[in-house]
């Protein structure tokens, strides 16, 4: 079924569509969620399907649960540190089962969050997987049903991949199972070099797990600026974590007493509780029926859309991860947002995939926001780069050799700041207000008049020369 959605009058004189729903989502992460939420604040008739939890990938196996992880991991240099500050910490102990625990009451709580805000906006809500059957109509896999909609809106996300060429690929954990393990593994090889890897390298590692991690390339967390990149490796590597690069798994077997014992290209052999693919993660799309409805994609799964969010097929759209533009929650969430409010509210507006601020949760953290240096070379030959490392005062009477870094790049025939990248404490939060530093085309000129603030880590980005 396909065409546009008449208002017809029916026996009773009451207004109906030919459609059940205005929008019909599928999928209730933070892109679908925003834009059903949005929708139905633009009076639409909005319907929302989800086949697993309200909340998605962020919320409930993602951002939010990784996040509270990170801040349990970094307690046991927090106890260190204490030391060198006259406090003397007791015993320490640390218990997975309580962390599980408190992580999953506050997922659940996180969740109800969004389904009570769903039913607020009076966005009707489906707790199934729901497929596409034409441009116009869903179906229900719980009961079967299918139900028609102007306009479908697909915010499936994507799922971890894991290599399914390696023999005993299927004694690995990824991600989505990192969450629930019975107990914290007392060692643990974590495969590949991006966000994710480098996340939970610094989580187990933090929690006292003996943790490797395994890259295919010289470097980890390639795209980012390539001195961001050197310097962090180096940290973790400091901080206990073994890191191999240049290297990956060939096999993976299961010993007699539980133990994943683990051979590499190189020729290397580990004996480990847990091995963790990280090696990215593909659209979610797959048995999505979206073929039947003259939906491009691409071999990867991927939902090719236009700057609208709008797919081949005219009456569905797509946002966040599934389009494999930036596969980050809030881009995830302004394109939900933006898609809303263009089809429903009269308000058209695109989201510019150009500048988005980032942060790695790694330890030490990393916050980015503009081009690395080697971008920034393809759009200029003549760059001014000021980039410093120093040990932050906290880490002085710590006793900690932890280094923060501070990079800006600066076009020298302009004076405009085209990047900047920090490894260090909060460096998350500095990105997101030099986020705004960098939208409004800030020069150093700029930086070079703002007053510092003494004394902080962030008073290095105003006053480097
Ligand atoms: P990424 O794409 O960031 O990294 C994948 C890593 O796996 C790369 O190092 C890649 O190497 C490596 N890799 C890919 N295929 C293979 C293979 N077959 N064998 C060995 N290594 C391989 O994916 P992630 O899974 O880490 O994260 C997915 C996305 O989720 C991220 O891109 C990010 O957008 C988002 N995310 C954001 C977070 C945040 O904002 N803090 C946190 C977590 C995730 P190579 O570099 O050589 O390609």
């Amino acid at each position: 079924m396909s065409g546009e959605c008449r208002t017809i009058q029916s026996m009773k004189g009451i207004r109906m569509s030919e459609f059940d729903y205005d929008l019909f989502v599928i999928g209730a992460g933070s892109g679908g969620v925003r834009a059903a939420r949005i929708a139905a604040s633009h009076g639409a008739k909005v319907a929302i399907a989800e086949e697993h939890r309200y909340g998605g990938t962020c919320v409930i196996r993602g951002c939010v649960p990784k996040k509270l992880f990170v801040y349990a991991s970094h307690y046991s240099e927090e106890f260190e540190d204490a030391e060198g500050f006259g406090w003397s910490v007791g015993e320490r102990s640390f218990s997975w089962e309580k962390l599980m625990a408190a992580k999953d009451k506050e997922i659940t709580r996180l969740e109800g969050l969004y389904r009570a805000n769903l039913e607020r906006h009076n966005v009707e809500t489906f707790d199934t997987r729901a497929v596409v059957e034409d441009a116009n109509t869903v179906r229900l896999l719980s009961t079967g049903q299918t139900l028609t909609a102007k306009t479908i809106l697909v915010a499936v996300g994507a799922s971890p991949n894991v290599d399914t060429s390696i023999p005993g690929h299927e004694h690995a954990i990824t991600s989505n199972e990192a969450f629930h393990l019975d107990k914290l593994p007392e060692s643990v090889l974590v495969l590949g070099g991006g966000y994710i890897a480098v996340e939970f390298a610094g989580i187990f590692n933090g929690l006292g797990s003996e943790t490797h991690l395994m890259y295919r390339g010289e470097t980890i967390l390639r795209g980012f600026d390539n001195e961001l990149r050197v310097a962090l490796q180096e940290e973790i590597t400091k901080k206990g974590i073994n890191v191999i690069t240049e290297d990956v798994v060939t096999a993976i077997v299961k010993r007699d007493d539980g133990k994943l014992e683990v051979t590499s290209k190189k020729g290397l052999t580990l004996v480990v509780d847990q091995v963790m693919y990280a090696i990215g993660r593909d659209a979610h799309t797959k048995g999505l029926g979206l073929d039947k409805a003259g939906v491009e994609m691409r071999a990867n799964g991927e939902i090719v859309v236009d700057a609208e969010s709008r797919s081949t097929a005219p009456s569905i759209y797509a946002v966040g991860d599934v389009t494999g533009r930036a596969a980050l929650t809030p881009v995830a969430i302004r394109e939900g947002h933006a898609f809303a409010d263009s089809t429903f509210g009269g308000k058209p507006w695109t989201v510019d995939h150009s500048l988005i601020a980032t942060a790695v949760f790694s330890q030490p953290e990393l916050g980015t926001v503009g081009l690395s240096e080697e971008q920034a070379l393809e759009v200029s030959p003549n760059l001014d780069i000021y980039s410093t490392r120093f040990r932050p005062m906290k880490n002085t009477l710590a006793g900690r050799d932890e280094r923060t870094m501070m990079k800006i790049i600066v076009n020298a025939d302009t004076d405009k700041v085209l990047g900047v990248h920090i490894m260090g404490p909060d460096a998350g939060e500095l990105a997101q207000i030099l986020g705004i530093t960098l939208q409004m085309g800030a020069t150093k000129a700029d930086f070079d008049r703002t007053v510092a603030v003494h004394p902080t880590a962030a008073e290095e980005l105003v006053t480097m020369r």
